[in-house]
């Protein structure tokens, strides 16, 4: 088994060097494809694949560009990390068709919480990814996937009042949530949502005391929607037998 979770960690790490391509590019409207080799932000010379290996090129050039020198964001080492520990665990988790759906749905929770994080807004591509992953991941299961459409339509009308009534809520977190529906169904939903809730508040109520952001500061709420849905995808089982005394 233990080969089976590293080469999917090693499909990881590189499926993550492309998401950095992606969450560079995407906001920007740049093309995916085009230039198709990775270039260094600072001065744009283009990166040798033999420097642009996941995560071992990163600790071997120190972090730096090797042609300028300035330094690479410590965000690309960690996309593939993430990236790799997320495709890891699912192929703990889950069975090949699981692994599958588990690394879709991965590569978009990562997508989206980096892009929020710089754009406040969530890209409507990993969402869809995340909606489909979830009806055809359950149907394949063989779960009421019928249910799970319901669960998401639910979520993203509750989410919807929430947004126009509290103004704290995004549309983007809104199809968010809907799409988490499909994917977690009731008991992962909510599951999700109490952990995204729980870090969310600590953090905010942490940064608010440290002075690092005011009350009007708006701070993206996809990262935690991400973080609730990647937890509760291993663990909301688990968690509502414990709560049951099962
Ligand atoms: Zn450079």
């Amino acid at each position: 088994m233990w080969i089976n979770a590293l080469i999917w960690f090693i499909i990881g790490s590189v499926v993550g060097s492309f998401l950095n391509v992606v969450i560079y590019r995407l906001p920007r409207n740049l093309k995916l494809h085009d230039p198709p080799r990775s270039f260094c932000p600072h001065c744009g010379s283009t990166i040798a694949w033999y420097d642009n290996i996941p995560l071992l090129s990163y600790l071997i050039l120190k972090g730096r560009c090797r042609v300028c020198g300035a330094s690479i964001s410590i965000r690309y080492p960690l996309v593939e990390l993430l990236t790799a520990l997320g495709f890891m665990i699912g192929a703990i988790s889950f069975d090949t068709i699981g692994t599958l759906f588990n690394a879709l749905v991965v590569a978009s929770l990562i997508v989206l919480t980096f892009i929020d994080l710089e754009t406040l807004i969530i890209p409507d591509t990993t969402v869809i990814l995340i909606l489909l992953s979830g009806i055809f991941w359950s149907m394949i299961k063989g779960e009421a996937w019928y249910l799970n459409i319901i669960v998401g339509a639910v979520t993203f009308g509750l989410g919807y009042i929430l947004a126009v009534v509290s103004k704290g809520l995004g549309m983007g977190d809104v199809k968010l949530l809907g799409a988490m529906g499909t994917l977690l169904g009731v008991y992962g939903t909510i599951f999700a949502i109490l952990i995204a809730s729980v870090v969310g508040s600590i953090l905010g109520i942490f940064l608010l005391a440290k002075k690092r952001v005011t009350m009007k500061t708006k701070i993206p709420f996809g990262p935690f929607l991400a973080l609730g849905t990647f937890v509760s995808m291993y663990l909301s089982d688990r968690f509502f037998l414990l709560l049951m005394g099962g």
